[in-house]
């Protein structure tokens, strides 16, 4: 990135951006625009292309040309050094695109420099797989055939991503979809489009060829969807909420385009009467208060032995008074606002419910003190499995407190719900760690700890938290098709009315 850029991005000028399609900076069909909102100031910062459905065919068919092109043709070999020098440059911009998710997402900026600088992980791990993409030699019961299976990418991968974490959300697909020799259309957030959109000259500057990545933005949702269901289209991979999920799953279907979904989620801390107090409040704000609690990951319900609530809840709540709210560019911010006003809106209407159902809210709610969109660290205790807060997903600092009595009782609570992202179990005790590890319906368990993960490490759900897992060395299958190859070998002629 240019000194100047790197200025506009950290003044308050409002920065300007456009599409990029087929390798060029373009402005929308319509040349219409929207702008996006910084949530600390709840000032507009960024000017982004308001798409319509003409942009995303631009965007498909220049992804289609370029699997044509000299992309279509390169050896993984070649894919692989293109994808490692687009991890090296994501971490020489790694700042200015931090900052940039900071003004749109309203992150912290301690947060998503880490993430920025973690992910070339991405372009290195499936680098390293874009040479190996082998297919297999397989015997059969027919000796007069040779067999073989070959792998080929499924084509233009169209990536719909939420506000959340822009950047890391598009690696876990772009780095695997590059590798399998796929082109790659991408929707970002309306809330957050803008780091999605400098991108593209890194990709450019990588020397990928022009067509492989492609960013489309608009206000309409329904952009989303008609991307999802497009028929240049090979695969679909979605993060974003469950409902969501289940538009582009329907969208997809109508072109039988294969998809992948990451979705919600209402992830239990499982903490049994033998752990540690000090170690599982940690884990709880991790879980919970890390990010504002807008992760997917979130673990916000604390599933807890009865002897253990007072003192963790003691030990959650004494905290929770004290994380720093504020400016999320700042080094020493520990919570920064709710990434935007309709989120915010939604916090405050699960509050209300909490309030109204009967639940007890130990600290936190709105912060009426602070500008910008703020909700304050919330412990909700006297809660019944019934109530919205319990059952539905917040994405938000707001952690209900369930306490058991029993083993059983902890697993079937933590089980009481139709999402299955990820749960912890915390315990001294490695037979139950284990046992109750194996028992929870979530794709992901930690064990004494929280929201850790790898590019080599599947992440997905159960039930409504998804379909599919991204991250792993088997997630690059989901960008490719299997061909068999079937060669005969006697030259013999065969009864054409039977099968061979
Ligand atoms: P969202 O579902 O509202 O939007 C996600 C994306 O889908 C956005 O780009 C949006 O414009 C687009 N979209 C909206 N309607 C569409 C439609 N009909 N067809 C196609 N696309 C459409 O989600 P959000 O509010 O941006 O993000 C928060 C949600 O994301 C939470 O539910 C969270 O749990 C989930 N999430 C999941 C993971 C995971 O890995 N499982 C990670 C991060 C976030």
């Amino acid at each position: 990135m240019s000194d100047s850029q790197a200025k506009a991005a950290a003044s308050n000028e409002l920065e300007r951006f456009q599409l990029y399609i087929n390798g060029e900076y373009v402005a929308a069909k319509s040349g219409k625009t929207f702008l996006t909102a910084n949530p600390y100031t709840t000032e507009n910062w960024a000017e982004v292309p308001d798409a319509g459905t003409e942009d995303v065919d631009l965007a498909v068919e220049a992804a289609r040309k370029a699997m044509e092109g000299p992309w279509g043709s390169m050896s993984g070999f070649q894919r692989a050094k293109l994808i490692r020098r687009l991890g090296e440059l994501i971490d020489e911009n790694a700042e200015y695109l931090a900052r940039m998710e900071v003004r749109d997402s309203g992150k912290l900026y301690r947060e998503m420099i880490f993430q920025l600088k973690y992910l070339p992980e991405w372009f290195n791990y499936f680098s390293g797989l874009a040479d190996k993409l082998e297919g297999k030699t397989i015997p059969t019961d027919k000796n007069n055939f040779f067999v073989y299976t070959q792998r080929h990418p499924v084509g233009v991968v169209a990536a719909i991503t939420p506000w959340n974490a822009p950047m890391m959300l598009m690696a876990m697909k772009l780095a695997p979809a590059l590798a399998a020799g796929c082109t790659f259309v991408i929707k970002p957030s309306e809330h957050a489009p803008a780091s999605t959109l400098a991108f593209g000259k890194l990709v450019k500057e990588a020397g990928i060829p022009d067509g492989v990545f492609n960013v489309v933005t608009g206000l309409d949702r329904q952009l989303g969807a008609h991307l999802a269901g497009h028929p240049g289209v090979g695969k679909v991979v979605f993060t974003g909420s469950t409902a969501t999920g289940r538009a582009v799953a329907q969208a997809a279907g109508s072109q039988l385009n294969g998809v992948v979904l990451e979705l919600g989620g209402k992830s239990p801390q499982v903490v049994f009467e033998d752990s540690d107090p000090e170690a599982v409040a940690n884990g709880v704000i991790a879980g919970i208060f890390a990010a504002g609690g807008q992760t997917c990951m979130a673990g916000s319900r604390l599933i807890i032995h009865r002897s253990m609530v007072k003192d963790v809840v003691d030990r959650v709540v004494a905290r929770a008074k004290t994380i720093k709210m504020g400016d999320p560019q700042a080094d020493d911010t520990e919570m920064g606002p709710i990434s935007n006003k309709p989120q915010f809106d939604r916090i405050s209407e699960f509050l209300k419910s909490a309030d109204s159902e009967g639940a007890k809210v130990v600290t936190g709610g709105v912060d009426t003190d602070k500008h910008g969109w703020f909700v304050k660290p919330t412990v909700i205790t006297d809660v019944t499995s019934d109530m919205r807060v319990v059952k539905e997903e917040i994405f938000g600092p707001v952690l209900c407190v369930i306490p058991f009595d029993t083993e059983e009782e902890a697993i079937a609570l933590a089980n009481d719900t139709e999402y299955g992202l990820a749960g912890s179990v915390w315990t001294m005790n490695i037979q139950r760690a284990h046992r109750v590890a194996s028992k929870l319906r979530t794709g992901t368990v930690w064990i004494n700890s929280y929201r850790a993960v790898s590019p080599s490490v599947p992440f997905g759900g159960f039930g409504a938290s998804g379909l599919g897992r991204e991250n792993g060395v088997e997630s690059i299958l989901d960008f490719m098709e299997t061909k068999s190859v079937w060669v005969e070998l006697s030259g013999a002629t065969r009864d054409p009315f039977r099968m061979a």
